[in-house]
């Protein structure tokens, strides 16, 4: 007995967290156990994760993106409240939550209008520019927590904060997709693309999509596209054309970058709005100004969400509107299910279980 109170006493003392420690190299470390919550905090603690891009171009490393190491890894996740500092109502032991993943300050003009990924004052994104989810618990203020409706699982809550909170901004706050129209989804069968295609379909618009391969075209079927595109062995441009009659589409969801950028602009309607969020095939493209203006096309950027577009998402799943997803994989398997989602050979979410 006096052998195991000493460990037990140590292991209430210290958690997991899964830390990035140099480039494509993660260790499950013993790190110290987050003190109380402060006033205006609550802990969480965690249950699930989301993969993203994100935690691929933190995890390979990037030139231009400056990180600390060693780096908490993990940016989207779901938890459990496990404690509720002075001050904070609202949120009760043990109710089911997610957080949002970027610091923000609260106080500016963006954050004080609920733009909250507008913040002039952001401290970083968790998990790729300061420690992330990946651990046993943390402490988080609460204004950067959603409630997690009943009957949703921590595994689905989990791509609320990024998957499902970012393609809400997309397509609803900046490209303003509205019932009818029709949408060219590129990468349909990525953890985002499934979302949009799910999304559009949900309020009744056209769905067009592309994928690499003919299993992942018969699964987007199955989400509900109309649609569906092999990039492989058809130029998308050419079929889109096709199946718009020469008029192009309402909206491009793009996030893939070089590769398709160009095309993308190619498949729109005059006056037509595409809105990027990624550009997972690289980083730069050039473009054809004079089509730009004639053509009259509206490109917006994208990142990250606002709290409102959380708990819409969250409600959004709450009524059916749940994730594809494609791998659930243990803690310790964090870059296996990194090397997956890298390896493009994937269908909707990689999730990561505590
Ligand atoms: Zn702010």
């Amino acid at each position: 007995m006096s052998l195991v109170e000493p460990q037990t006493a140590v292991s209430a003392q210290t958690m997991r967290a899964l830390t990035l420690v140099a480039d494509r190299k993660i260790e499950l470390l013993d790190v110290p156990a987050p003190p109380p919550p402060a006033a205006g905090e609550v802990q969480i603690g965690i249950k699930a994760i989301g993969l993203n891009h994100l935690d691929v171009w933190g995890w390979r490393g990037m030139a231009f993106a400056k990180r600390k190491m060693p780096l908490v890894v993990g940016v989207e996740a779901s938890g459990e409240i496990r404690a509720v500092g002075p001050g904070v109502s609202g949120f009760r032991i043990g109710d089911p939550v997610v957080a949002y993943g970027g610091l923000t300050c609260g106080t500016c003009k963006a954050c004080r209008e609920g733009r909250d990924n507008l913040c002039e004052n952001v401290a970083g994104v968790m998990g790729f520019h300061v420690d992330g989810f990946a651990r046993d618990l943390l402490n988080m203020p609460a204004r950067l927590i959603a409630p997690v409706p009943a009957g949703l699982s921590f595994r689905d809550a989990a791509c609320a904060p990024i998957a499902y909170g970012t393609v809400q901004h997309m397509l609803f706050d900046n490209a303003k997709l509205k019932p009818g129209e029709t949408i060219l989804v590129q990468a349909g069968g990525s953890g985002i693309g499934t979302v949009a295609i799910k999304m559009a379909k949900a309020i009744g618009c056209t769905v067009i999509t592309t994928v690499g391969d003919d299993a992942k075209a018969v699964k987007a079927k199955a989400l509900g596209a109309d649609h569906v595109i092999n990039y492989r062995t058809d130029r998308f441009e050419g079929v889109v054309r096709k199946l718009t009659g020469k008029k192009g589409v309402d909206v491009v969801f793009e996030h893939v970058g070089p590769d398709t950028f160009n095309g993308s602009l190619l498949c729109l309607k005059r006056g037509g709005r595409l809105v990027t969020c990624g550009s997972t095939s690289g980083q730069s493209t050039t473009i054809n100004l004079f089509q730009l203006y004639l053509q009259q096309y509206r490109i917006f950027g994208s990142f990250g969400a606002s709290m409102r577009n959380i708990r819409d998402s969250l409600d959004k799943m709450a009524a059916g509107l749940l994730p594809v997803i494609d791998t659930e994989v243990p803690l310790a398997e964090f870059d296996r299910g990194l090397a997956r989602l890298e390896s493009r050979q994937v269908f909707g979410k990689i999730i990561v279980l505590f």
